[in-house]
């Protein structure tokens, strides 16, 4: 079986795009019987100012709802990265095989660097934290959105470095990343950026946990454009198409089948049709999180018990790292 590893940061709840891009794929791995890691990078959440009774907050609502969309603690490892201390050692160990100018070039920085006026030295090495995360376990394919290709392809680097220098020690990961538009879901606020859990703006994001009725609001005021009809042009008109994907994606339709049943609906109707659509495809999994919540020392324990299972792994992994750089005064 393939080795799978992902990872989903706790800065706020996991919202359309996560789900679509990432979180869906990951329990249809989980399923087809793949070896699947999937880990709440609370250590990447701190890259950025953050409020910490929020974040632990997060962390628990974050575990909730993996478990709610179908992570099953059985099949897979789930645990939060700051209990498995490797992660930092490795990141460390890491940084000292690229370079910065790699690591300023990379999309994920530069949008946000900009948001702050002081740069963290934090968010500047994120990826190379992001290839501790997939090395330390030997994952072979890393699921993710189409924004996190780049971060992948440093991951892939530093995995032929090491290799090139220290003797084969990791797998070059593969990125596996969903077909169509499911890969990058817009923010319904600003259609030139994609969805994002840290967006200031709530309208921009609909979270799985949110009501109905907020879906439907969130839905009905979404930034389209002056044109009336439904088509599908993810360059020419990127906030109707949107909401085309979403509603082919929620319903396992494709899109032709959905613009087909939008040839008669303007805009405002149309969007009354994916607001149903998305709210009937994220009840249950809204009650399952609330069902979740309602029992956190289970969470507690579940997550202790990933740790504990990804700590054996990690801790194999640094004492052949340590061994082949020759650190630590072993005979
Ligand atoms: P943040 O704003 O804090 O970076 P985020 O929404 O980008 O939050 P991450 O935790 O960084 O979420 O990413 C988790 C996973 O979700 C990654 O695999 C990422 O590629 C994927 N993802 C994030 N946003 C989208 C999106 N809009 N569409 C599809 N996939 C996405
Ligand atoms: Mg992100």
């Amino acid at each position: 079986p393939r080795k799978i590893f992902s990872g989903i940061q706790p800065t706020g709840s996991v919202h359309l795009g996560n789900y679509l891009g990432a979180v869906r794929k990951w329990t249809q791995l989980q399923n087809s019987r793949d070896d699947v890691t999937v880990c709440i990078v609370d250590m990447h959440s701190i890259t950025m100012p953050h409020n910490p009774p929020v974040l632990r907050e997060n962390i628990f609502t974050m575990a909730a709802t993996l478990v709610a969309c179908g992570i099953d603690p059985a099949k897979s490892t789930l645990f939060v990265q700051s209990a498995v201390l490797e992660h930092c050692e490795f990141n460390w160990i890491l940084s000292s095989m690229t370079t910065t100018p790699r690591l300023a070039q990379l999309p994920q920085f530069k949008e946000k660097s900009r948001l702050v006026r002081d740069i963290p030295l934090g968010l500047y090495v994120y990826p190379v934290l992001q290839a501790a995360d997939i090395m330390l376990y030997k994952a072979t394919h890393v699921p993710v959105g189409a924004d996190q290709l780049q971060h992948i392809q440093l991951a892939q680097h530093l995995a032929r470095t090491f290799n090139g220098r220290y003797g084969e020690a990791f797998p070059v990961c593969h990125a596996i990343i969903e077909e169509g538009d499911a890969s990058r879901v817009l923010s319904l606020r600003d259609p030139s950026k994609k969805m994002s859990k840290s967006e200031a703006n709530p309208k921009a994001t609909i979270n799985l946990c949110d009501p109905p009725e907020l879906i439907m609001e969130k839905i009905k005021k979404a930034v389209t454009d002056f044109t009336s009809d439904i088509t599908y042009d993810p360059n020419l008109r990127p906030g109707v198409s949107n909401l085309v994907n979403i509603h082919a994606q929620v319903t396992g339709r494709s899109i032709r089948s959905v613009l087909e049943e939008a040839k008669t609906l303007d805009t405002a109707k149309y969007k009354e049709r994916v607001g149903d659509a998305v709210i009937e495809h994220l009840r249950p999994i809204r009650e399952r999180i609330h069902e979740q919540l309602s029992k956190k020392n289970e969470l507690i324990h579940m997550l202790e018990i990933g740790a504990e299972k990804a700590r054996i792994q990690a801790q194999k992994t640094m004492r052949d790292v340590k061994q082949r750089l020759g650190l630590g005064a072993y005979a």
